[in-house]
Protein backbone atom coordinates (compact mmCIF):
# COMPACT_ATOMS: atom_id res chain seq x y z
CA UNK A 1 0.00 0.00 0.00
CA UNK A 2 1.22 3.54 -0.95
CA UNK A 3 1.50 6.10 1.94
CA UNK A 4 1.29 9.36 -0.14
CA UNK A 5 -0.56 11.63 2.04
CA UNK A 6 1.71 11.61 5.62
CA UNK A 7 0.81 15.16 6.83
CA UNK A 8 3.83 17.09 7.30
CA UNK A 9 6.45 14.68 5.23
CA UNK A 10 7.12 17.08 2.88
CA UNK A 11 8.41 19.27 5.71
CA UNK A 12 10.26 16.37 7.21
CA UNK A 13 11.67 16.15 3.35
CA UNK A 14 12.97 19.57 3.30
CA UNK A 15 15.11 19.48 6.41
CA UNK A 16 16.98 16.17 6.10
CA UNK A 17 20.27 16.45 5.36
CA UNK A 18 20.12 12.91 3.39
CA UNK A 19 17.99 14.78 0.50
CA UNK A 20 19.66 16.23 -2.27
CA UNK A 21 16.97 19.16 -2.33
CA UNK A 22 18.40 20.90 -5.96
CA UNK A 23 18.80 17.44 -7.71
CA UNK A 24 20.14 19.84 -11.04
CA UNK A 25 22.56 21.15 -9.01
CA UNK A 26 24.80 18.11 -8.74
CA UNK A 27 24.77 17.17 -12.31
CA UNK A 28 28.59 16.02 -12.28
CA UNK A 29 29.39 17.20 -9.20
CA UNK A 30 28.22 13.79 -7.17
CA UNK A 31 32.05 13.62 -5.63
CA UNK A 32 31.26 16.74 -3.97
CA UNK A 33 28.21 15.46 -2.51
CA UNK A 34 29.48 12.07 -1.12
CA UNK A 35 33.24 13.69 -0.72
CA UNK A 36 34.45 10.97 -2.55
CA UNK A 37 34.98 9.16 -6.10
CA UNK A 38 33.53 5.81 -5.33
CA UNK A 39 31.27 4.32 -7.96
CA UNK A 40 27.43 5.61 -7.68
CA UNK A 41 24.77 2.90 -8.19
CA UNK A 42 21.43 4.20 -7.37
CA UNK A 43 17.28 2.75 -7.49
CA UNK A 44 15.13 4.45 -9.14
CA UNK A 45 11.22 3.74 -7.50
CA UNK A 46 12.98 2.61 -4.39
CA UNK A 47 9.70 2.85 -2.45
CA UNK A 48 10.72 2.86 1.38
CA UNK A 49 13.92 2.31 1.04
CA UNK A 50 14.84 -1.41 2.78
CA UNK A 51 16.97 -2.81 -0.39
CA UNK A 52 18.93 0.39 -0.54
CA UNK A 53 19.70 0.89 2.98
CA UNK A 54 20.67 -3.03 2.72
CA UNK A 55 22.76 -2.53 0.34
CA UNK A 56 24.71 0.71 2.28
CA UNK A 57 25.43 -1.22 4.87
CA UNK A 58 26.41 -3.71 3.08
CA UNK A 59 28.72 -2.09 0.52
CA UNK A 60 30.33 1.31 2.21
CA UNK A 61 32.82 1.34 -1.01
CA UNK A 62 29.89 2.15 -2.85
CA UNK A 63 27.81 5.33 -2.82
CA UNK A 64 24.51 5.11 -3.41
CA UNK A 65 21.14 7.11 -4.32
CA UNK A 66 17.57 6.08 -3.86
CA UNK A 67 14.88 7.94 -6.19
CA UNK A 68 11.43 8.63 -4.83
CA UNK A 69 8.49 10.47 -6.99
CA UNK A 70 6.37 10.03 -3.56
CA UNK A 71 7.14 12.30 -0.13
CA UNK A 72 5.13 10.10 1.87
CA UNK A 73 7.21 6.61 1.09
CA UNK A 74 10.21 8.68 0.96
CA UNK A 75 9.62 9.10 4.47
CA UNK A 76 10.29 6.10 5.54
CA UNK A 77 13.55 5.87 3.87
CA UNK A 78 14.47 8.45 5.38
CA UNK A 79 13.68 7.38 8.94
CA UNK A 80 15.70 4.27 8.25
CA UNK A 81 18.40 6.28 7.45
CA UNK A 82 18.29 8.85 10.23
CA UNK A 83 18.91 5.40 13.02
CA UNK A 84 21.52 3.87 10.64
CA UNK A 85 23.19 7.55 9.41
CA UNK A 86 24.83 5.32 6.28
CA UNK A 87 27.62 8.16 4.85
CA UNK A 88 27.25 6.29 1.21
CA UNK A 89 23.25 7.06 1.38
CA UNK A 90 21.09 9.68 -0.28
CA UNK A 91 17.96 10.65 -1.50
CA UNK A 92 16.11 12.33 -4.07
CA UNK A 93 12.45 12.84 -4.33
CA UNK A 94 11.51 13.29 -7.93
CA UNK A 95 9.99 12.06 -11.25
CA UNK A 96 12.43 9.80 -12.88
CA UNK A 97 11.59 11.17 -16.35
CA UNK A 98 13.83 14.11 -15.55
CA UNK A 99 16.91 11.49 -13.93
CA UNK A 100 19.21 12.44 -16.71
CA UNK A 101 18.72 16.22 -15.30
CA UNK A 102 20.32 14.44 -12.14
CA UNK A 103 23.63 12.47 -13.68
CA UNK A 104 26.07 13.55 -16.08
CA UNK A 105 27.95 10.95 -18.41
CA UNK A 106 29.27 7.83 -16.74
CA UNK A 107 28.45 9.25 -13.11
CA UNK A 108 26.78 6.20 -12.31
CA UNK A 109 27.97 1.89 -12.65
CA UNK A 110 24.86 0.30 -12.24
CA UNK A 111 20.92 0.81 -12.15
CA UNK A 112 18.66 -0.81 -10.01
CA UNK A 113 14.80 -0.96 -10.86
CA UNK A 114 12.79 -3.08 -8.37
CA UNK A 115 9.01 -4.02 -9.10
CA UNK A 116 8.24 -1.03 -10.98
CA UNK A 117 4.84 0.17 -11.54
CA UNK A 118 3.59 -1.76 -14.32
CA UNK A 119 1.26 0.87 -16.06
CA UNK A 120 -0.70 -2.10 -17.87
CA UNK A 121 -2.06 1.06 -20.46
CA UNK A 122 -0.77 0.96 -23.69
CA UNK A 123 -1.02 4.78 -23.78
CA UNK A 124 1.46 4.63 -20.61
CA UNK A 125 4.18 2.52 -21.81
CA UNK A 126 6.59 5.47 -22.06
CA UNK A 127 5.79 5.76 -18.21
CA UNK A 128 7.41 2.33 -17.34
CA UNK A 129 10.71 2.70 -15.92
CA UNK A 130 12.29 -0.29 -18.06
CA UNK A 131 10.73 1.69 -21.80
CA UNK A 132 12.99 2.38 -24.22
CA UNK A 133 12.02 6.22 -23.28
CA UNK A 134 13.78 5.33 -20.22
CA UNK A 135 16.37 2.65 -21.45
CA UNK A 136 17.60 6.28 -23.62
CA UNK A 137 17.42 8.60 -20.44
CA UNK A 138 19.76 5.80 -18.49
CA UNK A 139 22.33 5.46 -21.45
CA UNK A 140 22.96 9.24 -20.88
CA UNK A 141 25.06 8.75 -17.81
CA UNK A 142 25.57 4.79 -17.02
CA UNK A 143 29.02 3.70 -17.46
CA UNK A 144 29.92 2.10 -20.76
CA UNK A 145 30.35 -1.16 -19.15
CA UNK A 146 27.46 -0.45 -16.53
CA UNK A 147 24.34 -2.19 -16.00
CA UNK A 148 20.73 -2.44 -15.17
CA UNK A 149 19.08 -5.15 -12.76
CA UNK A 150 15.34 -5.03 -12.86
CA UNK A 151 13.48 -7.19 -10.99
CA UNK A 152 9.43 -8.12 -10.88
CA UNK A 153 6.81 -10.27 -10.34
CA UNK A 154 4.80 -9.48 -13.17
CA UNK A 155 5.22 -11.40 -16.24
CA UNK A 156 3.94 -9.05 -18.55
CA UNK A 157 6.01 -6.13 -17.29
CA UNK A 158 8.70 -8.07 -17.28
CA UNK A 159 8.17 -9.70 -20.62
CA UNK A 160 7.82 -6.22 -22.05
CA UNK A 161 10.92 -5.18 -20.47
CA UNK A 162 12.63 -7.64 -21.84
CA UNK A 163 11.48 -6.56 -25.74
CA UNK A 164 12.30 -2.79 -25.23
CA UNK A 165 16.12 -3.84 -23.76
CA UNK A 166 16.57 -5.88 -27.46
CA UNK A 167 14.65 -3.40 -29.46
CA UNK A 168 16.94 -0.72 -28.11
CA UNK A 169 20.02 -2.54 -28.63
CA UNK A 170 21.23 -3.94 -24.86
CA UNK A 171 21.94 -6.80 -24.41
CA UNK A 172 20.52 -9.65 -21.97
CA UNK A 173 23.53 -10.44 -19.56
CA UNK A 174 21.73 -12.65 -17.48
CA UNK A 175 17.92 -13.57 -16.90
CA UNK A 176 15.73 -16.38 -14.56
CA UNK A 177 11.92 -16.30 -14.21
CA UNK A 178 12.44 -17.81 -11.09
CA UNK A 179 15.01 -15.80 -9.18
CA UNK A 180 14.59 -17.40 -5.43
CA UNK A 181 15.26 -21.39 -6.93
CA UNK A 182 17.96 -19.84 -9.09
CA UNK A 183 21.29 -20.64 -6.90
CA UNK A 184 23.31 -18.72 -9.45
CA UNK A 185 21.24 -15.39 -9.52
CA UNK A 186 20.12 -15.67 -6.09
CA UNK A 187 23.16 -15.73 -4.26
CA UNK A 188 23.40 -12.20 -1.89
CA UNK A 189 19.88 -11.36 -3.37
CA UNK A 190 18.11 -8.44 -1.10
CA UNK A 191 14.57 -8.57 -0.91
CA UNK A 192 12.67 -5.40 -1.64
CA UNK A 193 9.42 -4.74 0.15
CA UNK A 194 7.28 -5.80 -2.76
CA UNK A 195 9.65 -8.68 -3.02
CA UNK A 196 8.89 -10.44 0.08
CA UNK A 197 4.79 -9.49 -0.26
CA UNK A 198 4.90 -10.71 -3.55
CA UNK A 199 7.21 -13.78 -3.27
CA UNK A 200 5.54 -14.58 0.07
CA UNK A 201 2.15 -15.13 -1.89
CA UNK A 202 3.78 -18.08 -4.04
CA UNK A 203 4.50 -15.61 -6.74
CA UNK A 204 7.93 -16.45 -9.13
CA UNK A 205 10.30 -13.43 -9.16
CA UNK A 206 11.76 -12.61 -12.54
CA UNK A 207 14.96 -10.76 -13.36
CA UNK A 208 17.53 -9.41 -15.52
CA UNK A 209 20.43 -7.95 -15.87
CA UNK A 210 21.45 -5.92 -18.77
CA UNK A 211 24.41 -4.15 -20.31
CA UNK A 212 25.17 -1.98 -23.85
N1 LIG B 1 11.18 -0.72 -5.23
C1 LIG B 1 10.27 -0.87 -4.10
C2 LIG B 1 10.07 -2.33 -3.78
O1 LIG B 1 10.43 -3.17 -4.62
O2 LIG B 1 9.58 -2.63 -2.68
C3 LIG B 1 8.92 -0.15 -4.37
C4 LIG B 1 8.11 -0.71 -5.49
S1 LIG B 1 6.64 0.24 -5.83
C5 LIG B 1 5.63 -0.86 -6.72
C6 LIG B 1 7.20 1.34 -7.11
C7 LIG B 1 7.77 2.63 -6.55
O3 LIG B 1 8.31 3.37 -7.62
C8 LIG B 1 6.73 3.50 -5.88
O4 LIG B 1 7.18 3.92 -4.61
C9 LIG B 1 6.58 4.67 -6.85
O5 LIG B 1 6.21 5.88 -6.21
C10 LIG B 1 7.95 4.73 -7.48
N2 LIG B 1 7.96 5.32 -8.82
C11 LIG B 1 7.19 4.95 -9.86
N3 LIG B 1 7.44 5.72 -10.94
C12 LIG B 1 8.40 6.59 -10.56
C13 LIG B 1 9.05 7.66 -11.22
N4 LIG B 1 8.76 7.99 -12.48
N5 LIG B 1 9.98 8.36 -10.54
C14 LIG B 1 10.27 8.04 -9.25
N6 LIG B 1 9.66 7.06 -8.56
C15 LIG B 1 8.74 6.34 -9.20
Amino acid sequence: MRLRNIPGSRDVIAESEYVIHDHRAVKGCWENVFGNDKPIRIEIGMGKGRFICELASLHPEINYVGIEKYSSVLLRAIQKQEENQFPNLKFIRMDAEEIAEVFAKDEVDRIYLNFSDPWPKDRHAKRRLPSRQFLSRYDQFLKKDGVIEFKTDNRVLFDYAVEEAKEAGWKIDEITYDLHNDPKMNEGNIMTEYEERFSQMGNPIYKYIISR
